[in-house]
């Protein structure tokens, strides 16, 4: 089913500002909040009018998202990142209803939009990288070393020895529980417990596995390669699906993220897409105008300094930026003109200036 784009879910347009946005998504909140509202539909709507609301109202979010669309979003952030990183809390505040309680119903016993119990699937790992801006500008494929949690390989997770298998737990019979049953003042009580042989495991292993001593799991460090892809920008999470932790009983793998951080460029300053750098030039270029070959991330480059050129001036060197992050063109790189004052002058250069001042004053050039 093709997803709704977010704005028409709160009914708003592009340039709805963020008072906007929370005035729209409080009234629906409100409207089909799943504690007021039994209607069928109502919880569904319920979560699409929040899973909106925690994006446009974010300004990184709704920034990816009015560049990519929902592939922006998916690509970056799990339906459970999403909600974590909104406040709810002042929406609701006053109302009776308690956003918690919902995030609970959603995300917590019952495994939430993706309906995954949450037991059964291992935890996600985070892993930080710094990248050099030249990396992130021509993109780069490289190696992760992650520790993590895995299935055994010698047993597969059983943790028994190869070749034997778990026992059914006498004392339990497999069921993992026990009944005590005490007579009291009152009466007969039952009690269910915890099997205390087996840890309500209803099954004992007599044969551990040599690897894992019975754990079902191992500690391994595993080389992954990920590949970081060009022009991608400070902060972002790259997402490995299947790549995290895998505990003993989960069905299904954790994922792991990947957040790029940018080190610092001794040249560029990077601002989205497009890169700023100073350039020092002397008076004379800049009275006269001058080409000059200046460094940028794709080597050297042409830039023509017109004459006349005040101190302070940002000239531009179109398709000079950053790559975009989908692949379609490049940022802009500016370049803030610096004028300085030589220092050490000659006596012919005194002189030559000296004469320039003079020419200056006769055509009637004035400071001020
Ligand atoms: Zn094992
Ligand atoms: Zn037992």
């Amino acid at each position: 089913m093709e997803k709704k784009d977010y704005y028409d879910i709160l009914g708003l347009d592009h340039s709805a500002t963020k008072d906007d946005i929370k005035k729209a998504y409080r009234k629906l909140a409100l409207k089909y909040h799943p504690d007021k509202n039994k209607e069928k539909g109502a919880e569904e709507k319920f979560k699409e009018i929040s899973e909106a609301y925690a994006v446009l109202y974010d300004d990184e979010k709704r920034k990816m998202y009015d560049q990519h669309g929902h592939a922006g979003i998916d690509q970056q952030y799990t339906k459970e990142d999403i909600f974590r990183t909104t406040d709810f809390g002042d929406i609701f505040r006053g109302t009776g209803f308690d956003f918690n309680d919902i995030f609970e119903q959603f995300f917590g016993r019952r495994g939430g939009f993706n309906e995954r119990p949450r037991a059964q699937r291992g935890s996600d790992i985070r892993y930080d990288i710094e990248i050099s801006l030249d990396d992130a500008y021509r993109g780069m494929n490289t190696e992760l070393e992650v520790p993590r949690t895995e299935l055994c390989e010698t047993c597969q997770g059983t943790g028994s020895r190869p070749g034997t298998s778990p026992k059914q737990c006498p004392t339990c019979r497999g069921s993992g529980q026990m009944q005590v049953s005490r007579r009291t003042a009152f009466g007969m009580f039952t009690q269910i417990t915890t099997c205390s042989k087996c840890r309500g495991q209803g099954m004992i292993i007599e044969d551990p596995c040599p690897t894992c001593r019975g754990r079902g799991t191992q500690q391994k460090t595993r080389k992954i390669e990920v590949q970081i892809p060009k022009g991608i920008d400070d902060g972002a999470h790259l997402r490995l699906a299947g790549q995290g932790e895998h505990p003993n009983g989960a069905t299904q793998s954790g994922d792991l993220y990947v957040v790029v951080h940018m080190k610092q460029h001794p040249i560029f300053e990077r601002r989205g897409v497009d890169l700023y750098r100073k350039l020092n030039i002397s008076f004379p270029q800049a009275a006269l105008g001058a080409s000059l070959s200046v460094d940028t991330l794709r080597g050297k480059e042409k830039l023509k300094i017109p004459e006349g050129t005040e101190n302070g001036t940002l000239v531009k060197l179109k398709g000079s930026g950053m790559p975009k992050i989908q692949g379609l063109g490049y940022g802009d790189l500016y370049v803030l003109i610096q004028v300085t004052t030589p220092k050490k002058l000659s006596k012919r250069a005194k002189l030559l200036l000296e004469e320039v001042e003079r020419e200056l004053e006769d055509s009637g050039e004035t400071y001020k």
